[in-house]
């Protein structure tokens, strides 16, 4: 496995690759890896196929970061995140510092980035200024650098796998964008490395994102029709947050395909939570 840490090696490794005829299949990541990145790489390699070559790119990402968020805390672990990818067979994982990803920035240099308009405006957008802007920059400078046939997307960031399809329709990137399932702990809560700074009684309290989706899906399938889409949402609020440390961000029940708000919740209809455990912000998803 090859460890690469700048742009131009990554490149020219890239493209010397496609020149040879092998598929590149690439999963983007921020590290400190855990089962769900395990299972995009391993949907990477099945793209891609034994002769084709999987990039895992770990780099925590300051553009998609607000001024309040936790970007110096991020945690990291690239010893470890280098022997998980060996494990699954990876061919080279691209670990860039931001000098390199970002070059002039401290100068004020770096001045173009790519903004996606519409399904980026509400819910992670609306919470989080400018996340989308970053995630859409960082991706297309990815693109640009590993030249991968096959992106593997989690559907754990439901919207930031549908912002990123639509970049590359509307920007016409030669990339297949697949996105892979949730994949959960034991207990339902979505794998995820901010899943860290829970202690004991906050990772216990934080399974209640999967309980709301459990009970939104009940719901639905009890109701037969539609659902008052306000009324399911004032319901989940007061579930969740009786939770001691729970605080709801946002609750929203929306189209799956257009990201608009549904007035009423009915079978196919996407849940998306974003809520508070202390100070962990988490994020999850499902189809009811
Ligand atoms: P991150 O390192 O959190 O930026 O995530 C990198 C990629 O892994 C993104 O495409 C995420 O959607 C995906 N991902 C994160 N957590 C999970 C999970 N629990 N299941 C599946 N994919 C995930």
């Amino acid at each position: 496995m090859q460890v690469i840490r700048s742009t131009r090696a990554i490149q020219r490794l890239a493209l010397k690759w496609r020149r040879a005829g092998h598929k590149i299949g690439f999963v983007p990541t921020m590290g400190y890896l855990h089962g769900g990145h395990m299972s995009l790489i391993r949907r990477a390699r099945r793209a891609v196929g034994p002769r084709g070559k999987v990039v895992v790119s770990i780099y925590v990402n300051p553009t998609q970061f607000g001024p309040n968020e936790d970007l110096s805390r991020y945690p990291r672990d690239l010893i470890g995140d280098l022997r998980c990818c060996r494990a699954e067979g990876v061919d080279a994982v691209f670990a860039p510092s931001d000098a390199d990803m970002y070059p002039g920035a401290r100068e004020g240099l770096f001045s173009t980035y790519v903004v996606e308009e519409r399904l980026s405006a509400r819910l992670e957008g609306a919470s989080r200024p400018g996340h989308f802007r970053g995630v859409t920059t960082v991706v297309a400078k990815l693109f640009n650098l590993v030249q991968p046939d096959v992106a593997v997307f989690g559907a754990k960031d439901f919207q930031q796998a549908a912002v990123v399809r639509r970049m590359c329709a509307d920007l016409n990137f030669p990339v297949r964008v697949i996105v892979a399932p949730t994949v959960r702990e034991p207990d339902g809560l979505a794998m995820s490395s901010r899943n860290k700074y829970l202690s004991g009684r906050l990772r216990i309290q934080a399974t209640v994102l999967w309980r709301a989706i459990l009970k939104a899906r009940a719901a639905v399938r009890r109701g037969r029709g539609a659902l008052q889409a306000a009324r399911l949402r004032a319901e989940l609020k007061r579930f969740i947050e009786s939770e001691p440390a729970a605080r709801v961000d946002y609750i929203e029940f929306v189209d799956p395909l257009t990201l608009k708000r549904v007035l009423r919740v009915s079978r196919g209809t996407q849940l998306l939570l974003a809520v508070f455990i202390g100070r962990t912000r988490l994020i999850d998803n499902a189809r009811l």
